[in-house]
C-alpha cells in the first residue's frame, strides 16, 4: 500500500502541476475585470473532456466489432446454405439413382413373375432341393457377396442399400426360377433324345427361325439381356426348355388307327405294282375299310384333298418342324384349317392312290424330311410320362395366352 502510493506520487504531482490556479485580468472598455480559472475546474473540464473522449471511442470500437462479428456470420450462414444447397443436390442425385434402380426392380420382378406365371402357373417352383441348398448356402459368409450389387453404389443412402437387398433375394429367386427351367429341359431333352432327335439341333433350328413355324417365344425379345446377365441366362434357359416340350408334345406318338401296324414297312423294300426295290417312307396299317384314323398328336390340320400316289390325304401340322400324313383314306372327318387333339378321328380308312387294299399310310415328317414313326409309336412309358407333362404344360401355356392357340 506504501509502495503503491509512493509510486502514484509523481504521478498525482505531475497532473497537480498541469492544474494551477489561474488569474485572468480582462480588460473591456476601460474596464477591468478579474476572472480566477481554479485548478479544481480545469481538472473537472479536462475530465469530463477525457470522458466524452473515451466513451466515443468506446462506440468507434463497439461498431468496429460489430462489423466484424457480422461479416463473421454472414460468411457461415453462406457457409452453411453452400453446405443445404450441396446436401440437397447429392440428395437429389440419390433420388434420381434410388428412382432409376426402384423402376430396374420393377421391371425385373414384372418379368420374373411373368416368366413363374407362364412356365410355371400355380405349380411351385420344383427346387425344393436346390433351396435347401441356397438356404444352406446363405447362411455361410461367402454367400452374402450375392447382396453386393454392382447396381448399387455403397455410399447410397439406406433406401438405395434396401433396393440392393431386394435386388439381391432377386438374383436368389431368379437363380431358383433358372435350376427349376435347367431341370425341366433337361428331362424333355432326355426324352427327345429316346425318340431318336437330337435336341441340340432342334433348339438350333427353332433359334434360327427355322424348322417349321416358329416358336412366337413370348415376352419382348432381347428384353432379359437388357436387364442384366441372369435374366438373359433366364430367357436362353427358357426358351431352350419350351422348344423341347413343345417339340415333345408335337412328336406323334398316338396310334394313327387301331389296328395292327407293319413294323417292318418303313425303308427299302420292293414295291408292290413294279416289284423293284423302292423307298417307302411311311409306315402301314391294314384294316378294315372305314376304319377311323385319329391324329398322332395335337395340331392343326393344314391339307385335305388329293396327291399323286397318295389317294386322298390329310396332313397335320403339329409345329416345331413335324407334320404327319394319313394316305389312301376312303372319306374325311375334319377340314383344312381345323385345330385337332391328339386321338381325334380325323378320317375313315381305304384304299385310294397307289393301294393294293384297305390300308392306313402314315407319315412323319421333320423338317420336310422323312422320319421313321415306329420310334414314337413306340415311345416307351417313362417318354410318354414326361411327354404328358410337357403336353399338360404346353397345354396351360396355350390356354392361358389366347391367340397363340395349340399348333
Ligand atoms: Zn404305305
Amino acid at each position: 500500500m506504501s509502495s503503491q502510493s509512493t509510486g502514484l506520487r509523481p504521478w498525482r504531482q505531475r497532473w497537480n502541476a498541469l492544474f494551477q490556479d489561474h488569474e485572468i485580468f480582462i480588460r473591456t472598455h476601460g474596464h477591468v475585470r478579474f476572472v480566477r480559472v481554479s485548478a479544481v475546474w480545469q481538472k473537472r473540464v479536462a475530465l469530463i473532456a477525457a470522458a466524452v473522449l473515451f466513451a466515443w471511442a468506446a462506440v468507434t470500437v463497439a461498431i468496429f466489432v460489430n462489423q466484424l462479428l457480422s461479416a463473421d456470420e454472414r460468411a457461415e450462414v453462406a457457409r452453411k446454405q453452400a453446405a443445404a444447397t450441396a446436401a440437397e443436390a447429392r440428395i437429389a442425385q440419390y433420388r434420381d439413382r434410388v428412382g432409376e434402380i426402384a423402376a430396374d426392380l420393377d421391371e425385373r420382378q414384372a418379368q420374373l413373375e411373368e416368366w413363374q406365371k407362364t412356365y410355371f402357373g400355380a405349380e411351385a417352383l420344383p427346387a425344393a432341393a436346390d433351396d435347401d441348398k441356397t438356404g444352406a448356402a446363405a447362411d455361410k459368409p461367402p454367400e452374402t457377396n450375392t447382396l453386393k450389387t454392382s447396381a448399387v453404389d455403397p455410399r447410397l443412402p439406406p433406401e438405395a442399400q434396401a433396393l440392393a437387398r431386394i435386388e439381391a433375394r432377386q438374383e436368389v429367386f431368379s437363380a431358383r426360377l433358372l435350376a427349376a427351367v435347367g431341370a425341366r429341359a433337361a428331362k424333355a431333352e432326355g426324352a427327345v433324345a429316346k425318340l431318336g432327335l437330337d435336341p441340340a439341333s432342334l433348339v438350333r433350328n427353332a433359334a434360327a427361325g427355322r424348322g417349321g413355324p416358329f416358336i412366337p417365344f413370348r415376352g419382348r425379345i432381347g428384353a432379359a439381356g437388357a436387364l442384366g446377365k441372369s435374366f438373359a441366362a433366364l430367357e436362353g434357359a427358357l426358351f431352350r426348355m419350351e422348344v423341347l416340350e413343345r417339340t415333345l408334345v408335337a412328336i406323334p406318338s398316338g396310334q394313327p388307327a387301331h389296328v395292327l401296324m407293319l413294323s417292318s414297312s418303313y425303308g427299302y423294300r420292293s414295291d408292290p405294282f413294279t416289284g423293284a426295290s423302292a423307298m417307302h417312307s411311311g409306315l402301314d396299317f391294314p384294316g378294315p375299310l372305314g376304319t377311323p384314323i385319329l391324329a398322332a398328336a395335337p395340331g392343326k390340320v393344314v391339307y385335305v384333298g388329293q396327291r399323286a400316289g397318295y389317294g386322298n390325304v390329310i396332313e397335320v401340322d403339329h409345329g416345331q418342324g413335324i407334320m404327319t400324313r394319313y394316305a389312301h383314306l376312303s372319306g374325311f372327318t375334319t377340314r383344312a384349317g381345323a385345330q385337332v387333339a391328339a386321338g381325334q378321328q380325323i378320317a375313315k380308312m381305304g384304299s385310294t392312290g397307289r393301294s393294293t387294299g384297305s390300308h392306313l399310310h402314315f407319315e412323319v415328317r421333320l423338317n420336310g424330311v422323312a422320319v421313321n414313326p415306329r420310334r414314337f409309336l413306340e415311345a416307351k412309358a417313362d417318354v410318354l410320362e414326361v411327354k404328358d407333362d410337357a403336353r399338360q404344360r404346353v397345354g396351360a401355356l396355350a390356354s392361358a395366352t389366347p391367340g397363340r392357340g395349340a399348333r
